[in-house]
This record gives C-alpha cells, sequence and structure tokens, in this order.
C-alpha cells in the first residue's frame, strides 16, 4: 500500500505544520490582545489602575523633552496649553497632538477668568480654542482655568463653546517645589489613586525631571498613563469635574528600589522658563507675584 503509506507520511507533516501554525496564531492574538490591554488609548481603566498626567502653561522649551520622555514609557498625558503660546509656536503644539497626546484649551491669556471682566470670558475662550485648532487641525474639548479659577459665567461660556472644565485631583506643587523635586515626589506618592487627574506644568525642566524617574514608580504600581477624556469618557460642555485642593493622602503607591530608578542624564537642566506672571493682562495673574 504504498500510496496509503505515502499519505501517512504526508499527513504527519500537514498535522505538525498545522500545529504550528494555530500556536503561533494563537500566541499572535494573545499578543496582540495584551498589546491592546496595554495601549494606552484601549486600556480599561475600569479594569486596570489608570493616571491622567495633565501639563498646564505650554508648549514650552521643555515640552519636547517631556514628549520624548512620555513617549519612552508608552504613556499619554493631557496638555492644557495657553492659547498666545500655540500661536507664537503653532509647530510645538503641532508635536504634540502628532504625539498622540490630548490637548486642552488653557484660555488665550492665562488670565484669572473668575475675575476678568464677563465680557472678556468669551474670547478668552475661543481665542485659545482658535489658536489650538489652527495649529493642530482639531478644536479642544476640554478647558482649565488658570488656577483653576472659573464661576458660573465662565462655565456658561463654556457650554456655549461646547467646552468642558476639567481641574484636577492631585496637585503636587511642582511650581513651588521647582529646586525641591523631592517634595513635588512626595506630594504624588501619597496623593495618587486609581482615576486621579494631575495637575503639572511644562514650564520647568524640574517637572520634566520628576516625570522621567516617577514614571517606572507607576507602573511598578500597575498604573497606566492615560488621556484625560480616555479616563473620564466625554464630558458635558459647561460642566466641571475635578477641584483645586488635595485631599487626605492617599498611600496607594509603594516604593521600588533606588536601583530601579533611571539616574537623570548627565547634562545639566536648563533653567525653568518664566512662569509667572504669565498673563499679559495686568492685574489678572492668576497666581504669584503681581504682573509687572
Ligand atoms: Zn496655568
Amino acid at each position: 500500500m504504498p500510496i496509503v503509506l505515502r499519505g501517512a507520511r504526508l499527513r504527519w507533516p500537514i498535522a505538525a505544520m498545522l500545529a504550528v501554525v494555530i500556536g503561533v496564531s494563537a500566541t499572535m492574538v494573545l499578543a496582540a490582545r495584551q498589546r491592546q490591554a496595554d495601549d494606552p488609548d484601549h486600556v480599561d481603566c475600569n479594569q486596570v489602575k489608570c493616571v491622567a498626567l495633565t501639563f498646564d502653561d505650554g508648549p514650552t522649551p521643555f515640552t519636547d523633552r517631556l514628549l520624548h520622555v512620555l513617549q519612552s514609557y508608552s504613556a499619554k498625558a493631557t496638555f492644557f496649553l495657553i492659547g498666545n503660546k500655540v500661536a507664537a509656536d503653532p509647530a510645538a503644539a503641532r508635536r504634540i497632538a502628532d504625539a498622540g497626546m490630548e490637548i486642552g484649551n488653557h484660555t488665550w491669556e492665562h488670565p484669572n477668568m473668575s475675575t476678568i471682566p464677563l465680557g472678556d470670558i468669551a474670547s478668552q475662550l475661543s481665542k485659545g480654542t482658535q489658536a489650538i485648532a489652527a495649529a493642530t487641525g482639531r478644536p479642544p474639548q476640554i478647558y482649565r482655568p488658570a488656577g483653576g479659577l472659573s464661576s458660573d459665567s465662565v462655565r456658561a461660556s463654556a457650554a456655549q463653546q461646547g467646552l468642558a472644565e476639567i481641574l484636577w485631583d492631585v496637585i503636587p506643587f511642582d511650581w513651588i517645589n521647582d529646586a525641591n523635586t523631592a517634595a513635588t515626589v512626595y506630594m504624588l506618592k501619597t496623593q495618587i489613586k486609581p482615576g486621579s487627574v494631575v495637575l503639572l506644568h511644562d514650564t520647568y525642566s524640574s517637572t520634566v525631571d520628576v516625570v522621567y524617574q516617577f514614571l517606572p514608580v507607576l507602573i511598578a504600581n500597575g498604573y497606566h498613563m492615560v488621556t484625560v477624556t480616555h479616563l473620564l469618557g466625554p464630558r458635558t460642555p459647561g460642566s466641571s469635574y475635578g477641584g483645586r485642593d488635595n485631599g487626605p493622602p492617599i498611600n496607594d503607591i509603594v516604593d521600588i528600589p533606588a536601583s530601579r530608578i533611571p539616574s537623570l542624564p548627565g547634562t545639566p537642566s536648563p533653567k525653568p522658563a518664566p512662569n509667572l506672571p504669565i498673563t499679559d493682562i495686568p492685574n489678572q495673574s492668576p497666581g504669584g507675584p503681581p504682573a509687572q
């Protein structure tokens, strides 16, 4: 029975090949599912720990380094950009969008939105939106008033413009602790919990250093870094999320050995970009020293 023998000889290699193909396919499907589960744009924040890091007041000279750090850890974040800074450097805003980050409106000139004349509120929002849309091709859906200072009038204007207000849950005071990053890290470690929205500023080189060294801690604690909109879902225009203060310590995050925290680059960090007063509207700085 040479034909049967020949067939038997053939069937085994075919069966073996099929097994290999099925095995490889299954491995690829599992790997794809794992990639999807780890992808900050697809991760299910009801199933895993998520945190939304937000960076205000850019774009700045430090934004590109921050983007590089975030991308090296497959982290996503949300940038609340100041409109006139975007208009001055639209390519910088475009790089943030091209890196897959979310962009929110941080007003046109960063004034105290709760005290400027009521007639100026709408244009502070709309000019910020226009600058971001012109730079990136996408109008923002969310905004954050400078200093988190808002009012019913601001939110009513935002509602008319399709913008939802996003404040924060965690404020680590990175702008105060520019020379003491350990204090910022302490606040991050004690305040962050699953679902936190964290206020940071890429106006400081030291903040980029903090992010570079703290992302491994978050990852080791099982956190996924996602955008605000991924974490919270679409928000109703005119609504407001979060607040301006820290609550009691949460202490959800445990330390990792110092050996697992990357050391900072040998090159000295450039000096912080001038931060306050950011606004050029007299007497309308949302904080810090009075406008000159
Ligand atoms: Zn700000």
